[in-house]
């Protein structure tokens, strides 16, 4: 047992914005990221029910995650694996389909298939403006070629990935996407089976010309906001956020004005107040960053965090708040009656982003999965 908040995931969620992907993008295939543990959601059981649901491949970062998948029973779908450097004999063994970023790296691929008298199917990384991995889309042409000659590797597909396909102003998008698709022209004779993808969370619901052949949406299968600068877009609000995080009230003391709160002395009562201790802290997950800015839930009511966050424990204010008692749960992210805390709203308070929440809060606590919203 983990010590903690719970974590509960809707599967019903996962299955409604994996759905709505599919709405989107007229019917794409659907590259589901679910790297990091499905952003802290628990990779074996997203990627076995968007498994289920029909996916039509996995997307991972790293090999021990994609082989986990695999040993978990996840077999009828291909597992892309984005950055790392694979092992042959881990690509062969687990039926798994590396992105290439390098000649060199095609090259061993090769060899190593061809001695074992196989082929190893690769999707090419092409860098058109994120400035991470990838072949240069101008500069690399000769190296992309060269990898068709290779016997022992078979190009089945070519991604690219946008910097910032999250803003309101899809300039630079636009222009990433004009590389790859000047690319893939000149490259149509070479690998005439190849398919192209591209467009992240943000791209599948703002940039319908980027969905080519497939997408790649990882947030958004999480029901979590891919404008988080730009909060007001309407389509956002049809995607169903998918954990929710709930911890308990340890204890409530009233305590008379001027006492101070918690370590550094940030918060000072200014007149006699009730105060609840939340079962949560940094440990879980919490970012102490929040410390005097978030709100959490308690009896429908939003209640303010009070001084600093410790590593167990964190105080609201419960003056202000009607009929609330001691192991009333408390919702960190989530629903309860009609008001809900969003994991956006936390990372905006906390000054990350929703992902950053959402990993920090799902990896370390206990999950619970739920068929229902
Ligand atoms: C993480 C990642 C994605 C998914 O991005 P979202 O913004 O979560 O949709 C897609 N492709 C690659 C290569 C990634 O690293």
């Amino acid at each position: 047992m983990k010590r903690g908040p719970a974590v509960e995931i809707s599967l019903a969620a996962i299955k409604h914005n994996y759905e709505l992907v599919r709405v989107l993008t007229n019917n794409r295939r659907v590259i589901a990221t679910v790297k990091a543990d499905a952003y802290g959601h628990g990779a074996v059981e997203i990627a076995s029910t968007l498994e289920k649901l029909g996916v039509y491949c996995l997307g991972v970062a790293y090999a021990p995650e994609a082989i986990e998948l695999r040993r978990a029973g996840i077999n009828k779908i291909p597992i892309l694996v984005y950055f790392d450097n694979l092992d042959a004999a881990d690509i062969v063994k687990y039926d798994l389909t590396p992105i290439v970023y390098g000649v060199g790296k095609a090259d061993v691929l090769s060899d190593v298939a061809l001695k074992q008298n196989r082929q190893i199917d690769i999707h090419v990384d092409i860098d058109t403006g994120m400035g991470r991995v990838g072949f240069l889309y101008d500069r690399d042409i000769e190296g992309i070629k060269a990898i068709s000659k290779l016997k022992g590797v078979r190009v089945t597909g070519f991604m690219s990935h946008f910097s910032e396909a999250d803003l309101n102003d899809r300039s630079f998008a636009e222009v990433q996407l004009e590389r790859a698709l000047h690319l893939r022209a000149e490259l149509s004779g070479v690998f005439q089976s190849a398919i192209w993808h591209m467009a992240n969370s943000a791209a599948v619901m703002s940039f319908p010309s980027s969905h080519l052949d497939a997408v790649r949406p990882g947030l958004i299968l999480y029901g979590s906001n891919a404008f988080e600068f730009d909060c007001t877009r309407p389509e956002t609000a049809a995607f169903r956020p998918v954990m929710a995080v709930k911890a308990r009230l340890l204890h409530i003391r009233r305590v008379p004005p001027g006492r101070s709160v918690s370590y550094g002395r940030t918060f000072v009562t200014m007149r006699e107040s009730l105060i609840g201790v939340v079962g949560t802290g940094y440990a879980d997950g919490y970012p102490r960053a929040l410390s005097n800015k978030a709100h959490v839930l308690i009896n429908g009511q939003f209640a303010p965090i009070i001084g600093r966050i410790c590593m167990d424990v964190a105080m609201v204010d419960l003056t202000d708040c009607r009929g609330v008692e001691e192991n009333a749960e408390v919702v960190l992210v989530g629903r309860q009656g009609d008001k809900e805390i969003t994991a956006s709203e936390l990372a905006a308070w906390a000054g990350t982003i929703s992902y950053e929440i959402l990993i920090s809060l799902g990896r370390v606590n206990g999950r619970v999965y739920l068929d229902e919203p």
